[in-house]
């Protein structure tokens, strides 16, 4: 089932990039998959899935070493300053982050382990009440003030869109999305670039990609849907 699921998000990411004069190399799918079992991801990755999207520091640590060292593993996730430390060293990127004190946090933690960790801005682009990250008017100071840190890189931005039932209301939300990369990009802040752009997720992925999404993060869409209850 995940491999059927697999192979049918994967046509529809190529036939969105023909749509949109893209090529599917530019394209990067992160398979989301909090809260599911690694038997699940384990099947993933026999198919070919490389890219796992989390968004609990716990869930990484736990699944980390339980899963083949090419796994790149995405923090997607809300992040508290005092848990950066537990996964500062695992993951491949971190696309939620919206304030200086959490980018100072992982300045620390980077610095002790003398990595260079790549981030991802995360902007709150609908101004929806009940989402973390910032305003498009403070993407940019936010920004600025980061690319200050050593040991923090910048490569782009990161969105999650509203809630909708037609993926069309969402178009707006990435047109705006690739704008302000387009900005800021054009500020050429040292230490920041502006290749990635994370958006789209189960929804309304294909809309995100015709718009320029470089990351599509997809959850149901792969595995099914998520069981909280227990
Ligand atoms: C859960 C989650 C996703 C995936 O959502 P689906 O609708 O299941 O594809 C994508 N991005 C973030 C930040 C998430 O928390």
């Amino acid at each position: 089932m995940i491999q059927e699921q697999l192979e049918h998000v994967e046509e529809k990411i190529c036939r969105a990039c023909e749509r949109s004069g893209r090529k599917r190399e530019e394209v990067t799918l992160i398979a989301v998959s909090k809260t599911k079992p690694i038997e699940d991801l384990k099947e993933a990755y026999d198919c070919g899935a490389r890219f796992f999207g989390e968004n609990k520091v716990q869930e990484i640590t736990e699944k980390y070493p339980q899963m083949p060292q090419d796994v790149k593993w995405h923090m997607i996730g809300h992040l508290q300053r005092n848990k950066v430390k537990y996964i500062v060293d695992k993951v491949a990127l971190i696309h939620s982050v919206d304030s200086l004190r959490l980018a100072q946090a992982i300045q620390s933690e980077a610095a002790k382990h003398q990595l260079v960790v790549p981030i991802l801005i995360e902007v709150n682009m609908a101004g929806e009440e009940s989402k973390f990250g910032v305003s498009k008017e403070e993407a940019l100071p936010l920004i600025q003030q980061i690319s200050a840190l050593e040991n923090v890189h910048i490569e782009g931005l990161m969105t999650i869109a509203p809630y909708v039932d037609d993926p069309e209301e969402n178009r707006w939300v990435f047109q705006e999305m690739k704008k302000l990369s387009i900005d800021i990009r054009e500020k050429n802040i040292d230490n920041v670039d502006m290749y990635v752009l994370s958006m789209g997720m189960t929804g309304d992925y294909e809309v995100a990609i015709e718009e320029g999404a470089t990351m599509v993060r997809v959850g149901t869409g792969i595995f099914g849907s998520r069981n909280y209850s227990f």
